[in-house]
């Protein structure tokens, strides 16, 4: 895939990059490792002071960066501009959290003295997707950071400005150079660069056949990797829940992000007593969003990020029809210039076809009825996913059963999923391993090393 920007509400393209030669890759790799060895030593609290200025950029420029986002994937601008603000949650969480994660914790033994200690482990590979261009890789870079570690972003190669301003973030915040660096390379350099002996570990959020490869490389070289993969997360809905709260929450839960986020509620699993009216309210709700330019502040729907997301999209969808789902709105490309698919509900999905085990990557909703919770439950887990699922009800015993029983990451109850600085996130099954945010996303890039003084 060529590296540029190409503007998906227009399809034209506006810039485009060089990817780096091999001996430019190797300069920044030897740059990362001397980074290194001086970055490790630095104090914490000085660290911390690097990560605030970060977020200070990121707070004074919010409007900036949020128009690159949308000039190069799509988002509607309103969330881009949440999206920076979040960036900047997520530093000052680890500037001022980093040094309660990573203080020596002494365990008695019959040991003197014995304790943990946590020590950072290299420069780390982060392969990101363009779908959160910003937050996938500040929720990375900023305990990998804080833990004494270096950063090499390979970002997609649809975002490469995106990849390009926040090393210029780093940078401006202090951070000594090379201690953040963007290699603006394509995906067939991934397997070398995880090869490299100057790279210790990686970590990739996006497709399963890019996690697979990632990590396959690594295994050769038995080097540690956080996957965050796909997800068809379940949205459960039971006779007790507040319907209204449910459908409103259902319409963000899948539209976020013109429907292309990896929590985004995919399948609607709905008890039969109100399936009828959740059905009705959500095809009103989905009627009256408001496709257009994401750059207006309006625009409800914008343009997936690429035209092959589009047709992939569209195949999914087509074919499910042809296998007998039914449509209940949208389902055609929109006829303008840009990838524009419009608010589109699947139901009556019969077995076999994309939308029964899919991953639906846009502003498409599938929903399920079911007869009570226990076969909720089952079409919830019955996915090769597995990385959040949100449940509405209003009672403790089918809330308990939730709980304990959906195969998730994580679960949700009367509310949608989202990501928390402070909450570890990361799926199980399909979906992925290890977990990135809280105290255990910080610990997935250190040496927990074992003190032991007799
Ligand atoms: P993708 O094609 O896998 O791309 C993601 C990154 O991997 C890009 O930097 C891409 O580089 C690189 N890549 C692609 N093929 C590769 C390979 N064979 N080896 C190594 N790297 C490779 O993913 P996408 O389709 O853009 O993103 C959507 C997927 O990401 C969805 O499944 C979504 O659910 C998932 N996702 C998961 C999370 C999570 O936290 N669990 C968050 C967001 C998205 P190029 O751009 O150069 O190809």
């Amino acid at each position: 895939m060529a590296i540029s920007t190409t503007n998906p509400a227009t399809g034209e393209t506006l810039k485009t990059f060089t990817a780096l030669t091999d001996s430019e890759i190797d300069t920044k790799l030897e740059l990362s490792q001397q980074a290194f060895e001086k970055w490790r030593k630095i104090p914490l609290v000085q660290r911390a002071e690097s990560m605030q200025s970060a977020a200070a950029i990121l707070e004074h420029n919010i409007a900036q960066y949020a128009q690159i986002m949308t000039l190069e994937m799509g988002k509607p601008i309103q969330g881009a501009i949440l999206e920076v603000e979040k960036c900047a949650l997520v530093c000052r969480y680890y500037a001022e959290n980093a040094s309660k994660f990573l203080a020596d914790v002494t365990v008695f033994t019959d040991a003197k003295d014995s304790f943990i200690r946590y020590q950072p482990l290299g420069a780390i590979l982060a392969v990101m997707p363009w779908n959160f261009p910003f937050w996938q890789v500040f929720r990375f870079a900023s305990p990998a950071l804080m833990a004494g570690n270096v950063g090499l972003l390979k970002h997609a190669s649809n975002v490469p400005q995106c990849a390009l301003a926040i090393e210029e973030i780093f940078n401006k915040a202090g951070f000594p150079p090379g201690v953040f660096q963007t290699l603006l390379v394509g995906a067939d350099k991934v397997s070398d660069l995880i090869s490299s002996d100057r790279i210790a570990a990686a970590t990739l959020t996006g497709s399963e056949i890019a996690g697979a490869s990632l990590a396959a490389a690594a295994g050769k070289q038995i080097k540690k990797v956080v996957l965050e993969l796909g997800g068809s997360d379940p949205f459960i809905v039971l006779g007790s829940a507040d319907l209204e709260a449910a459908v409103t929450c259902a319409v963000t839960a899948r539209m976020l992000n013109n429907g292309q986020s990896c929590i985004a509620a995919k399948r609607f699993i709905v008890v039969e007593e109100i399936a009828d009216r959740f059905e009705q309210q959500l095809v009103a709700k989905f009627a009256t969003l408001k496709v257009g330019d994401p750059m207006q502040p309006d625009t409800d729907l914008g343009p997936l990020a690429t035209p092959n997301i589009l047709k992939d999209l569209d195949y999914q969808v087509n074919q499910s029809v042809k296998d007998g789902a039914k449509l209940l709105i949208g389902g055609q490309k929109l006829d303008r210039p840009g990838n524009y698919y419009p608010a589109t509900i699947l139901t009556d999905i019969p077995p076999g076809s994309p939308a029964e085990k899919e991953e639906f990557f846009g502003p498409v909703a599938l929903l399920f009825k079911v007869a009570d919770l226990n076969e909720a439950i089952k079409l919830a887990n019955d996915t090769p996913f597995g990385l959040g699922a949100s449940a509405w009800t209003n009672q403790a015993e089918e809330r308990d059963r939730l709980i304990d029983e959906l195969e998730a990451g994580a679960v949700f109850i009367n509310s949608m999923v989202k990501s928390d600085p402070r909450m570890p996130f990361g799926g199980i099954k399909k979906s992925g391993f290890g977990r990135e945010l809280g105290k255990a996303g910080m610990h997935e890039f250190v040496n927990i090393k074992t003190v032991w003084v007799k």
